[in-house]
């Protein structure tokens, strides 16, 4: 099966059509092979408009969405970068495209070794993942020039502003465990200054100082 038009109707018509614009953006999401961060079952579907399963409940984000949070991280090519929710590791491997190192952290060990399998696969180097509570940022790494959180929080984490550099964003769900706003957090003398982008749906950021565990 050959996804290279899919690949390039996807950036049309869900990024491009809708303000997601940024050349940079857009070249990797038309390049990187999002069916390959799915099960088979789900490879026709890869391409379409909305989030899918990727195991224990969790999804792949919606295209729209990983290039929205993309462009917002406004990444050059020189940037360390710390995701907290690594998932199937899909947006790991865009910003891993455009930065220069990315950090990135999941609970569930099984997603975790799953994005690592695809990511060596497909020949990432500069990727270093880890399972815990991304909460808690990854202090020995930081500071962090972007730093993209994959699941709605009902604030900003004190400590992942904490880890931003000075000049850096943060782009982060905030609001309730059923919908959130897309936020951009910018770091000037110190004082956090905030942005929302738009409207979104995202799992819910379980964690210390996010959403309480039920396990
Ligand atoms: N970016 C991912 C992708 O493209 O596949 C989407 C990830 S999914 C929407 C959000 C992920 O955040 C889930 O895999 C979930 O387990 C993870 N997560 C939730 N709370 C977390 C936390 N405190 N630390 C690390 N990962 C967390």
């Amino acid at each position: 099966m050959n996804f290279d038009r899919v690949k390039e109707m996807m950036v049309e018509e869900q990024l491009i059509s809708r303000g997601v614009k940024e050349p940079r953006v857009t070249k990797v999401m038309k390049r990187v092979p999002r069916h390959l961060f799915v099960e088979k079952a789900l490879w026709e579907r890869a391409y379409e408009d909305h989030p899918l399963p990727i195991g224990e409940e969790q999804t792949i984000s919606q295209p729209f969405m990983v290039g929205t949070m993309t462009q917002a991280l406004a990444l050059q090519g020189k940037e360390k970068v710390l995701e907290i929710g690594t998932g199937s590791g899909y947006q790991t491997a865009i910003l891993a495209e455009l930065a220069e190192q990315v950090f990135t952290i999941e609970r569930f060990e099984s997603l975790s070794k799953k994005a690592r399998e695809n990511l060596h696969q497909l020949g990432y180097t500069n990727v270093v993942l880890r399972v815990g509570d991304g909460c808690l940022g990854w202090r020995e790494f930081s500071p962090f020039d972007g730093i993209l959180v994959t699941a709605g929080a009902p604030e900003v984490p004190k400590t992942l502003f904490e880890q931003m550099k000075e000049g850096g964003r943060m782009v982060i769900p905030i609001g309730g465990s059923k919908s959130q706003d897309l936020v951009l957090i910018r770091k000037k003398d110190k004082k956090m200054k905030r942005e929302t982008l738009c409207g979104c749906v995202f799992v819910p950021l379980v964690g210390r100082g996010a959403w309480v565990t039920r396990e």
